[in-house]
């Protein structure tokens, strides 16, 4: 009783046709930022989230204190866990889903393939089962992934370019993905919005991407290793800045449309689209670096080697001009701008403010 009344505490509307939304990966970089954001504009919000240790789970821990103290409930639980989605839809009839859980990360899959397959696919069904059979069924939106386009040459990507050339396990989850919840939206009538973001970054970020990583490594003196591609050209990536990526989650959010199923008969035509969420101004990873030597005060130690064939792709850039017509996204945020505000931000969790020579 204690944990319902929680969770239709957390579910509450604060404001006149406000939605409620059960976001999914809640504890995570992308989720923390959304779920503050939709409770900000008096949206209800309830968070799900499995704390796996694939990266420092005390960083997941303190953005739920986070989420908590703006009223933003995070319950523990696995997107496989049938049960206990349903009993979050008993509780709540959530208008929307984020759905943002997954297992992320291109490299680990050589170390862990089958945890992609687990939350990139198995827990995403379980949760495409429980929202088409909810009542009313919640309009899905989604993250799908940038790296969908594989080892496309043809730049900038665009959503109806090919995307069947995928260069990870991480990829093809999540093309998987794309064709899953296409089938959902056919057979069941669930409205579903894909979001292919573009490496995302910013303050509560994940450790495990580049940009985090070097940081960690530059301020305590430990070399950075870099990638090349074929012919020894840079990497490049459309980094884009964590608030940008909100606003396209909340303007996708905002545009979804219903679902037209219920309790897994379709009724009607419900919206099926996927967006790019970029940046549309990709940056040589060496300039990244120098952009956080400028921001750090702190010479890296550079250590440049050929890419190893592990998943990742030479470059990516997006067209945004889809999601641009359909709800006015236009990133604003520039790296060397976005980047001032994460150096900022990790700085300050990690204790770094006292030192010398730093800002
Ligand atoms: P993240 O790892 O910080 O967040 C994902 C969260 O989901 C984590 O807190 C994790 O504990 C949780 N989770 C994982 N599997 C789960 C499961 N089975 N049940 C319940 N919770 C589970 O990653 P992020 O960067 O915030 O990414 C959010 C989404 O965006 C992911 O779907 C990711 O694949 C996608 N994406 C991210 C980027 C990026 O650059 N950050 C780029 C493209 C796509």
């Amino acid at each position: 009783i204690q944990w319902e009344k929680q969770v239709r505490n957390s579910a509450q509307i604060h404001r006149s046709g406000g939605m409620s939304v059960l976001v999914t990966g809640a504890a995570g970089f992308v989720g923390t930022h959304v779920s503050l954001a939709l409770k900000k504009r008096g949206d209800g919000v309830v968070g799900l989230d499995n704390f796996n240790n694939y990266y420092d789970p005390s960083l997941k821990r303190a953005r739920k204190s986070l989420l908590n103290s703006n009223g933003v409930l995070v319950v523990e639980g696995d997107l496989n866990d049938a049960k206990l989605l349903a009993k979050l839809f008993d509780v709540v009839a959530f208008t929307h889903v984020m759905h943002l859980a997954a297992q992320a990360g291109v490299r680990y899959a050589m170390e862990n393939p089958n945890s992609y397959v687990h939350s990139n696919i198995a827990g995403l069904v379980t949760l495409l089962e429980v929202c088409k059979s909810a009542n009313p069924q919640p309009s899905i939106v989604w993250a799908s992934s940038s790296s969908v386009y594989g080892l496309n040459d043809k730049v900038p990507f665009s959503e109806a370019d090919r995307t069947d050339r995928p260069a990870s396990l991480y990829a093809a989850t999540k093309k998987a993905g794309e064709e899953i919840t296409h089938t959902y939206n056919h057979i069941y009538g669930l409205s579903i919005t894909g979001l292919r973001f573009f490496t995302v970054y910013g303050p509560w970020g994940r450790p495990d991407m580049a940009y985090f990583s070097f940081t960690r490594n530059i301020l305590q003196g430990k070399p950075i290793t870099i990638y090349r591609g074929k012919n020894r050209a840079d990497l490049a990536r459309d980094f884009t800045y964590i608030d940008d990526i909100v606003k396209g989650c909340l303007g996708s959010l905002d545009t979804s449309g219903k679902s037209t199923g219920s309790g897994g008969k379709k009724k009607g035509n419900a919206p099926f689209r996927i967006f790019n969420l970029g940046n549309t101004s990709p940056v040589k990873v060496p300039e990244l670096v120098n952009i956080l030597e400028r921001h750090l005060k702190v010479k890296a130690k550079r250590n440049i080697v050929d890419m190893p064939g592990n998943g990742d792709v030479p470059f990516t850039h997006a067209n945004i001009s889809y999601a641009q017509r359909a709800f006015g996204y236009k990133p604003t945020t520039d790296l060397q701008t976005g980047l001032k505000k994460f150096v900022r931000w990790y700085l300050s969790y990690y204790g770094y403010n006292n030192r010398k020579g730093l800002q």
